[in-house]
């Protein structure tokens, strides 16, 4: 299970999840340039965007610009945005906005903040959302949603909107505001929902204090309970681009952990018994053997439209059986990070959500760039009686390289007698907690073999969950570099 953090998030980690997750987030109300921002923001006061969005195309059609909108009636403004709620006052608002623009600014909307937030009926936030998206200008309006994830994510635990982004201000790069914006929206309202959030799903589960109950939910005052199992599969599908094969069986653990992180849980048909995380997915993604003798008669009965395999998780002949039965599938190829980055382009492809795979590679290749290649000599090692270790061509050997480590030892995984180990001289040795159970006895016992080394016992599920986890795995081993 992914560790939890302390009760702020790290900005980092935090914008990389929600990029992966939301990499379509951007401003949600219709508009051909900054009149009409203006106008639609206005509009979209105690309303949705939705209903804004079929509200003004009749509106701007009648009142295309400041002049005419200046010269409006007031009855007309207000039969035309009827719907949107609290129409009188927005009518009012919107006359003399038409107004103090021909009045003031010629009839353009001002791109300087204290005269966008001195028109009738704009104020910061609204001045804000337009100077984002219209402008370019980097602003971070809070609304309700981001008011809300903020707080909930431990971000800020101030009362008002307005400290709240000073807090989230302070907190986040100012060039990256206009995108965290409508990320923390689209989160607010696809998963963190004001009454009913989707804690089991949501992407920043392990770092959120209010998911993990850790602290009580600013908004509702109650404390919730870390889930461990999950809501419906249907609650992590909203919103997500339609295409792609829609009936996926999965034989990488890791994997399966990514389809789900994508959001495209719904699509699962079938997973192996190791398939284990997030932990709902046991409960709700029927059983189809192991990754080494996946049931076959199970998986033609699921018929799906792809299954997913890996060239070291699973065998050839599973790929050879499949093709027989005139089953699509996907091999996948990772024994190093930049294969994993490639992977994940790949994967997205396929899937059908390319942005989700390119986010998530480019995010991960902008972690390889620069890093030290030489450092101490480590031994991964991943089995007891008989040894046996990663070697420097594996997956776990690339990542202790590219954290900083020297992996020794023979190419693949190879059986290690004490001999063997002794004369590889480590400086430092990791003890994954899968695929064997190591634990803090086998690494007093390796400690005293090997006083000199640094013998770490490590999260196994970071260090080989492939794709799903890379990120975490470099940010354990830099953390040991780091320490040692
Ligand atoms: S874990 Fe729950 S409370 Fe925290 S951000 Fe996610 S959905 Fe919201």
């Amino acid at each position: 299970m992914p560790r939890p953090r302390p009760a702020s998030a790290p900005a980092d980690d935090l914008q990389r999840r929600l990029r992966t997750a939301y990499p379509d987030a951007q401003c949600a109300l219709d508009h051909a340039d900054p009149f009409q921002l203006v106008v639609a923001t206005i509009l979209s006061a105690q309303c949705t965007d939705a209903r804004v969005n079929l509200t003004t195309p009749a509106f701007f059609a009648r009142f295309p610009d400041a002049a005419s909108l200046a010269a409006a009636r007031q009855e007309e403004v207000e039969a035309l945005i009827r719907s949107t709620g609290f129409f009188h006052n927005k009518a009012k608002n919107l006359l003399g906005l038409g107004q103090a623009l021909m009045a003031r600014h010629a009839g353009a909307v001002p791109s300087d903040p204290a005269a966008l937030a001195a028109l009738p009926g704009v104020g910061q936030k609204t001045a804000n959302v337009v100077l984002a998206n219209a402008f370019g200008v980097p602003a971070l309006a809070v609304d309700t949603h981001i008011f809300r994830v903020a707080r909930r994510l431990g971000l800020s635990k101030a009362p008002t909107p307005e400290k709240v982004e000073a807090d989230l201000c302070r907190i986040f790069p100012r060039g990256d505001w206009i995108e965290l914006h409508h990320q923390l929206i689209f989160h607010g309202r696809r998963v963190c929902d004001a009454r009913r959030p989707d804690c089991a799903v949501c992407p920043l589960l392990n770092l959120c204090p209010t998911g993990l109950g850790t602290i009580k939910d600013p908004h509702l005052g109650l404390r919730f309970q870390a889930p461990d199992t999950g809501p419906a599969v249907r609650t992590v599908s909203r919103g997500l681009p339609q295409g792609g094969p829609q009936r996926i069986v999965s034989l990488v653990p890791s994997v399966t952990e990514l389809l789900v992180q994508w959001g495209l849980a719904a699509r699962l048909v079938g997973r192996t018994r190791y398939c284990i995380e997030p932990k709902w997915i046991r409960t709700t993604v029927p059983m189809v053997g192991g990754t080494k003798d996946p049931d076959l008669d199970r998986i033609r009965d699921l018929a799906p439209d792809l299954v997913i395999l890996e060239k070291d998780e699973n065998p050839q002949s599973a790929a050879e059986a499949l093709t027989a039965l005139g089953i699509p599938w996907l091999a996948l190829e990772i024994r190093t990070l930049k294969a994993a980055a490639a992977e994940l382009r790949r994967l997205g492809d396929a899937l059908g959500v390319p942005e989700a795979g390119e986010a998530r590679a480019a995010s991960l290749e902008s972690r390889l760039k620069g890093r030290r290649r030489k450092g101490p000599r480590a031994l991964a090692l991943i089995w007891k009686a008989p040894w046996m270790s990663a070697g420097p061509d594996t997956y776990l050997g690339d990542l202790l390289r590219q954290s900083g480590f020297t992996p020794i030892g023979p190419d693949g995984y190879p059986t290690l007698e004490d001999a063997d180990l002794a004369a590889l001289a480590p400086q430092a040795i990791l003890l994954p907690t899968e695929p064997f159970r190591f634990n803090h006895r086998h690494a007093a016992d390796l400690q005293r073999r090997f006083p000199e080394a640094a013998v770490h016992l490590v999260d196994g599920q970071a260090l080989t969950w492939y794709l799903s986890r890379t990120e975490e795995g470099l940010d354990l081993l830099q953390g040991l570099r780091k320490s040692s």
